[in-house]
C-alpha cells in the first residue's frame, strides 16, 4: 500500500468505533497466513485476536480456500427465496447435529447482529402467535449483542451509550451482571435480581437474552455455570423463552463446543456467527426448537417475517461447512485445553503486578484487566513493535488466538502483555 492509500483511508473510510476527524492510526495489512498478519512493510505480527473471535483455524487455510474455490466454480450466489442448494443443506445438517438437542430449525443470516435481530423478532412473533402481548426482553448488565437497534437495546446501557439514542431505542429490563465468577463457589443470591425481575414482569417478557458464561465485549467477564442453570429454571418456571447469544463463545472457544454446555442447558433460541466460517466470510445462524418454529409458523402472519438478500449465500455456507469439518478433525478440545493451560501459567501470575486489577482465563480466552484505561493508540503501536497483534480496549488487554497457535507464538503474545504492563506511558493517567 502506498502512502496515498493510507491518506485516502483517513479521509474517507470509517473504521469500527472511530472518528472521521480524529481517527486512530490504522495498520496496513496485505496478507495473512497461519497465525501471522503481514504488514505492508513486510513485518509479521503474531495474531492474538483471531479477527475478533472468528479466525479459529488461522488465516489462508488451504482447505478453507479450496472450499471457496470449489463452490465458486459452480455457483457463488443465488437467492434463497424459492430456491435451496447443497451447501446450505449440508451446513444446516451439521449445525442441527452439533448444537444442543432440541434445536432443529435454522435461519441463516448475514452477521451476528442480524442473527440477534432475527432471534428477538422470533421471540416477538412466538408470543404474538400465542395471542399474548409480550414485547419486553430481560437481559444482563455488561452484556453485548451487536450494534443494530434491537441488538443495541439489550446491550449494557452504559457501555453502548443508550443515552445517544434515547427516545428511539426500545427500553428493556436489565438484571445486575453476575458477580460469582466461573470457578468461585456458587452463591445462590447471585441471580436474585434476575429472579425478581422475571417474577415481576413475566407477563410482558418475550425472552431472556444473554451471552452464556462469557460476557464478551461488555467486559470479558466469566460467570458461574449455576447462574445459567438458574436462568434456565426461571425461564421454565415463568414460561419465558431463553435466547443464548453464542456468537462469540460458539465453536469451542470456552473449552466446550458451546458455552451452554458448561451448565448442561439448552436455550429455546441460539445465535451463532463469527467462527462459523472460520473467519473467512460473514455468516450467522439462529437456531430454534421445533416448538418455537411451529408456533411462529402457525400464527396470524403464517410465516417468519425476515428474508435477507444474501440469505444462505452458497460461498459462505460452503466455507462454513468446511470450517466445521476442520474443527472436528483438528481435535479442538486438546488445542483449546493446551492454550488454556499456557494462558493460565503466563497470565494469572500477573495478578500480582501493581498495574493489574485482575487476570482471568477460560478456554482459549485470556484477559488482563488493568487499573488505568489503556492509551489505545500507544499500546497498539507498542504491540506492533513487539511483533504481535493485540487490540486492547478500556481497561482490558485480552487474547483469543487461533486454536492452531504454537506454544512459542503464544508466548510472544503473553510476553508482550507482560512487557506492556511495565510501560506507564501506555496507560491513560487521570
Ligand atoms: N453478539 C456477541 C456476543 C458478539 O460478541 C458480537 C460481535 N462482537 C455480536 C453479537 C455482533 O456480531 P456482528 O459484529 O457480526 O454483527
Amino acid at each position: 500500500m502506498n502512502p496515498s492509500d493510507l491518506a485516502f483511508d483517513r479521509q474517507h473510510i470509517w473504521h469500527p468505533y472511530t472518528s472521521m476527524t480524529r481517527p486512530l492510526p490504522c495498520y496496513p495489512v496485505v496478507a495473512a497466513h497461519g497465525v501471522h498478519l503481514q504488514l505492508a512493510d513486510g513485518r509479521q505480527l503474531v495474531d492474538g485476536m483471531s479477527s475478533w473471535w472468528a479466525a479459529i483455524h488461522g488465516y489462508n487455510h488451504p482447505r478453507l480456500n479450496q472450499a471457496l474455490q470449489t463452490q465458486m466454480s459452480s455457483m457463488s450466489h443465488v437467492m434463497f427465496g424459492g430456491i435451496t442448494h447443497p451447501p446450505a443443506v449440508a451446513l444446516c445438517r451439521q449445525l442441527v447435529a452439533m448444537t444442543p438437542q432440541p434445536l432443529e430449525c435454522v435461519f441463516l443470516a448475514d452477521s451476528g447482529s442480524v442473527a440477534v435481530e432475527v432471534a428477538m423478532k422470533m421471540a416477538l412473533q412466538y408470543w404474538q402467535a400465542r395471542g399474548e402481548k409480550r414485547q419486553q426482553f430481560l437481559t444482563l448488565r455488561h452484556g453485548y449483542h451487536g450494534d443494530t437497534f434491537a441488538a443495541m437495546s439489550v446491550c449494557d446501557p452504559d457501555n453502548s451509550m443508550h443515552s445517544l439514542y434515547q427516545g428511539y431505542l426500545p427500553t428493556h429490563h436489565f438484571a445486575a451482571a453476575p458477580q460469582c465468577r466461573f470457578d468461585d463457589e456458587w452463591r445462590p443470591d447471585d441471580a436474585d435480581t434476575l429472579e425478581q425481575l422475571i417474577s415481576q414482569h413475566h407477563d410482558s417478557l418475550a425472552a431472556v437474552i444473554l451471552e452464556p458464561i462469557v460476557q464478551g465485549a461488555g467486559g470479558m467477564r466469566f460467570y458461574h455455570p449455576r447462574y445459567l442453570q438458574r436462568v434456565r429454571e426461571l425461564c421454565d418456571r415463568w414460561q419465558v423463552l431463553l435466547i443464548a447469544d453464542e456468537i462469540a463463545t460458539g465453536f469451542g472457544r470456552t473449552g466446550k463446543l458451546f458455552a451452554c454446555e458448561h451448565a448442561g442447558i439448552a436455550p429455546d433460541i441460539l445465535c451463532v456467527g463469527k467462527a462459523l466460517t472460520g473467519g473467512m466470510m460473514t455468516l450467522s445462524a439462529t437456531l430454534t426448537t421445533r416448538d418455537v418454529a411451529n408456533t411462529i409458523s402457525n400464527g396470524a402472519a403464517g410465516c417468519f417475517m425476515h428474508g435477507p438478500t444474501f440469505m444462505g449465500n452458497p460461498l459462505a455456507c460452503a466455507v462454513a461447512s468446511e470450517s466445521l469439518a476442520l474443527l472436528a478433525e483438528n481435535h479442538w478440545p486438546a488445542q483449546v485445553a493446551q492454550i488454556e493451560q499456557q494462558l493460565r501459567s503466563a497470565l494469572l501470575p500477573l495478578r500480582e503486578h501493581p498495574a493489574v486489577a485482575d487476570a482471568r482465563v477460560l478456554g482459549a480466552i485470556g484477559v488482563v484487566e488493568v487499573r488505568q484505561p489503556v492509551d489505545m493508540a500507544a499500546m497498539q503501536q507498542f504491540f506492533v513493535e513487539q511483533g504481535v497483534w493485540i487490540r486492547p480496549f478500556g481497561r482490558l488487554i485480552y487474547l483469543m488466538p487461533p486454536y492452531v497457535i504454537a506454544a512459542a507464538e503464544l508466548q510472544r503474545l503473553t510476553d508482550a502483555i507482560s512487557a506492556a504492563l511495565n510501560q506507564p506511558a501506555l496507560f491513560q493517567h487521570q
